[in-house]
């Protein structure tokens, strides 16, 4: 693009001349809100694009208090791509190389491998006073933050040893993105999709090869290897969708926004002819109840009332209502729905010493909200504000998926999907 006889780099599929100058993403803005020092979605998005495209000199490292949460997009009535301006900014202008802390943080599936293979003894060690202490003083990780514990068996040794020989034998077959956070800390989530997809008839089968969707590299400055590793994502998926057919599907909210957009608008990778290859497990089922193509049936004593949280990645895509719709199929579930705000973790985010009190000043009125209706538990889809809620309040978070593999009569779904 031109402006004043001088050619500018477009880096962030450039639509700021969009802008209405409303200031409207200013307010719904949850750094805004808690932070004046942060210059808002406006003024570090579109307004100083334009000035950062004619020298970067106009960078400014305030843009890392962003926290990517979209919301300032979702609230955008012209359609402008804030954050990913924002991002993309960052990943072409920042000249300070990512700390120690922040390769660490990002590289979940080194960090993971590591941590299993001696769960126990990691699990423990973490939560440790002086660990903590040299955390926070050495590497900035703040002391308050509770890690996630490791599991001391990967999901993809279980799904290997217990799971794969069977997925064949079904009619139907999808494929499963499990994500960093189930196969290193919490495997029972693909286990339950694994129950929830085989009662009604569709095995389940592993990518050729997965690697961490890279949202945390692309948080922590690490953006070539998060282009590697998202370009073998897509060929992975590709084979999946186009040559296997069959469906990818995710049980997290912010890897699947990251495959099915920020590998696109951030890091440049052609993905618009699996795009739709790729969907929140939920969002599949949903359809396919609704379609009538399956059916679901429940257990008659399972009761619980549970408090549903919209992550932000689930806001911008406009999923909510898939995983809420699908639990409200359940007979013995009541549904609260939570006042639609961020969490404040943003993944790696909220571990930062410097982030920390930012981040639970932006969470405080989600966890007000939560203890003050006592549910039985939280729902989200999104592991990172699943750490965050559960620390910050205490109540436990579920994954729908993990609530309708609870909630399903196997025998009779089964038998109503002829399976
Ligand atoms: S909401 Fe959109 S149009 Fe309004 S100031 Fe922000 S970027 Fe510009
Ligand atoms: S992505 Fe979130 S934190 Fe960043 S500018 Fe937009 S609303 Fe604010």
């Amino acid at each position: 693009m031109k402006e004043q006889g001088i050619q500018l780099k477009n880096i962030s599929g450039n639509n700021l001349e969009q802008c209405l100058k409303c200031s409207i993403c200013t307010v719904y803005c949850p750094v805004s809100a808690v932070s004046p020092e942060y210059p808002g979605p406006k003024h570090s998005g579109p307004d100083q694009e334009r000035y950062r495209l004619k020298d970067t000199k106009f960078f400014d490292e305030t843009l890392k208090m962003c926290l990517n949460c979209k919301r300032c997009e979702v609230a955008c009535p012209s359609g402008v791509r804030i954050a990913d301006i924002i991002q993309s900014a960052r990943i072409e202008h920042s000249k300070k190389r990512p700390a120690l802390r922040d390769v660490m943080l990002a590289n979940t599936d080194f960090v993971g491998t590591m941590a299993n293979i001696v769960a126990p003894v990691v699990n423990v060690t973490l939560g440790l006073k002086p660990v903590k202490a040299v955390l926070h003083g050495v590497m900035g990780v703040d002391k308050h933050r509770t890690f996630p514990a490791y599991s001391s068996q990967k999901f993809e040794t279980w799904y290997k040893k217990f799971a794969a020989a069977k997925q064949d034998s079904f009619k139907h077959h999808v494929s499963y993105f499990h994500g960093c956070y189930v196969n290193y800390n919490y495997p029972q989530l693909g286990k339950d999709l694994v129950k929830v997809m085989n009662a009604i008839g569709y095995g389940v089968h592993l990518l050729e090869k997965e690697q961490c969707c890279g949202v945390a590299l692309i948080a922590n400055g690490l953006s070539k290897q998060a282009t590697r590793q998202g370009n073998n994502n897509m060929r992975a998926i590709r084979k999946s969708y186009k040559e296997q057919n069959r469906m990818v599907l995710t049980t997290s909210s912010t890897c699947t926004f990251t495959m099915r957009d920020e590998y696109k608008h951030v890091l440049k990778i052609e993905n618009e002819d699996v795009r739709e290859g790729i969907s929140l497990a939920t969002r599949y089922l949903y359809r396919l109840v609704e379609s009538g193509k399956v059916k679901l049936a429940f257990r008659k004593d399972f009761k619980i009332r549970t408090a549903y949280h919209s992550a932000c990645h689930m806001e911008k895509m406009g999923w909510v209502v898939y995983s809420t719709e699908l639990m409200k199929m359940i007979p013995g579930l009541e549904l609260i729905m939570l006042d639609s705000q961020c969490c404040g973790i943003a993944g790696t985010y909220g571990f930062k010493k410097e982030n920390y009190e930012r981040s639970q000043k932006i969470g405080a009125g989600l966890f007000d909200q939560i203890k003050s209706l006592n549910p039985d538990c939280v729902s989200t889809d999104c592991e990172t504000c699943k750490w965050q809620i559960e620390m910050s309040t205490g109540y436990d978070v579920i994954n729908p998926i993990s609530i309708l593999a609870d909630a399903i009569d196997v025998e009779e779904t089964m038998r109503l999907n002829n399976v």
